[in-house]
């Protein structure tokens, strides 16, 4: 921080834009406003960019199936989805289209397997492949189900190896990104020049045209200490935890193995990562805060009756306790999903300041999406 920003008696220090959280959206809305020529600063709260929602999550990158048609979720996972391969590529950031199948285990599954066709069909989604039980078996000969869908552009990726790209491609357009700088609140339209005043934790204050809350799980409760943003435009935040099991020893799969979706997630799955190790998960638990991370091997349970239903092979014992992540929602048990909600100026009426909430899955396929979407609103 230059000195006179961490001085609380001196005038704040004045910056052109305040992105508030460094995992891979905030990255990706910086990296977008920095290539448009803005003089960006990302406050990350850690010592360490992703390591919030973005670094405990599946890196699957979504093909943009299952959101409805028209949606914030549709269009920016299937617009996303293109430009996170095309970035990859040029950059030589990990990541493989391996592939994933959706697999129908009962009648009523099949059924269900052909909306989901359509809905994908109605996403802009063309590529999907109508498989028989035959067919399917042919691709993954240890897999039971009665039908599947084969997405072939369905992939994983390297997150981390991401982040840190776009963090270079924020620096090198001039911004930067601070560690351990916790905002603790954000006054709207402060002295003369109209610009936005963010308070960090040490008393550090920035004065800026433009303020991105892009602070996943915390962005809620970060909206609620925006002075001047009236309360009834934060909405609540609802917590649902996803916990993951591994696989001891070697997943007799080369795609990704999906059921057909259930009411808050997309059900009990298995990813590989780009090493071809197994896991499972992430299943629905709701919590009241987003601060426990530990998996109850309880759990296991569950997880062994629900990967059965399409692995009957799996051996007793394979499923080893791994990690969890927490969703950031903001629709409760019971409630359909809500759309991601970005909210700009022509939503809240306050220029210059846009509030990300609800970031949850496909976020990560969306991120450069969501980035290019942020700044075009901010423009608008
Ligand atoms: C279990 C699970 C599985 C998922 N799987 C996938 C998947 O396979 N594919 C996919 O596309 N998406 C997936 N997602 C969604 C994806 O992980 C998220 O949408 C994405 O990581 C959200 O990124 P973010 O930058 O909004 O949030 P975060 O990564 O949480 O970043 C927010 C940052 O803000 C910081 N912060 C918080 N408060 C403050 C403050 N006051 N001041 C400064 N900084 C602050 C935090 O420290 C954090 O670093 C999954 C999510 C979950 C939970």
């Amino acid at each position: 921080m230059p000195d006179n920003a961490t001085d609380t008696n001196a005038s704040p220090e004045p910056v052109d834009a305040v992105v508030i959280g460094a995992g891979v959206v905030g990255l990706a809305v910086a990296r977008s406003l920095a290539l448009a020529g803005r003089a960006v600063w990302v406050l990350e709260a850690e010592g360490a960019i992703g390591t919030g929602v973005s670094a405990r999550n599946s890196e699957v990158i979504h093909a943009g199936i299952y959101y409805a048609a028209g949606s914030l979720k549709a269009r920016l996972c299937v617009q996303g989805r293109q430009q996170l391969y095309a970035y990859c590529a040029e950059r030589g950031i990990a990541h493989q289209r391996c592939g994933k199948l959706i697999v129908a285990g009962t009648p009523a599954q099949v059924e269900l397997l052909r909306t989901t066709q359509a809905k994908a069909q109605a996403n802009g989604v063309d590529d999907l492949q109508w498989l028989s039980r035959a067919q399917a078996q042919a691709l993954e000969p240890a897999l039971e189900c009665q039908a599947a869908l084969l997405s072939p552009s369905t992939g994983i990726v390297d997150s981390h190896a991401l982040m840190l790209s776009l963090q270079a491609d924020i620096e090198n357009a001039g911004g930067q990104v601070v560690l351990n700088a916790p905002v603790d609140s954000v006054s709207l339209t402060q002295g003369a020049d109209g610009r936005h005043w963010v308070r960090t934790q040490d008393g550090t204050c920035l004065a800026a045209h433009t303020v991105v809350n892009a602070a996943g799980l915390s962005a809620p409760t970060l909206a609620r200490r925006i002075k001047g943003l009236a309360a009834d435009k934060v909405p609540t935040p609802f917590y649902a935890k996803g916990s993951y099991f591994s696989l001891a020893g070697c997943a007799p799969f080369s795609h990704l193995v999906y059921p057909v979706p259930e009411a808050a997630g997309l059900g009990v799955h298995l990813t590989l990562d780009l090493g071809g190790q197994a896991k499972f998960g992430p299943d629905v638990e709701w919590v009241d805060a987003p601060d426990a991370f530990t998996v109850d091997p309880a759990r296991a349970e569950r997880f062994y009756a629900a990967v059965r239903q399409y692995w009957p092979g799996l051996p007793d014992g394979a499923l080893q306790a791994a990690y969890a992540g927490i969703r950031p929602k903001i629709s409760g048990p019971g409630a359909p999903a809500a759309d991601f909600c970005v909210q700009g100026p022509s939503d809240h009426g306050v220029a210059g300041l846009v509030n990300l909430f609800g970031i949850e899955s496909p976020g990560l396929t969306s991120a450069l999406a969501l980035g290019d979407y942020v700044a075009q609103r901010l423009e608008a």
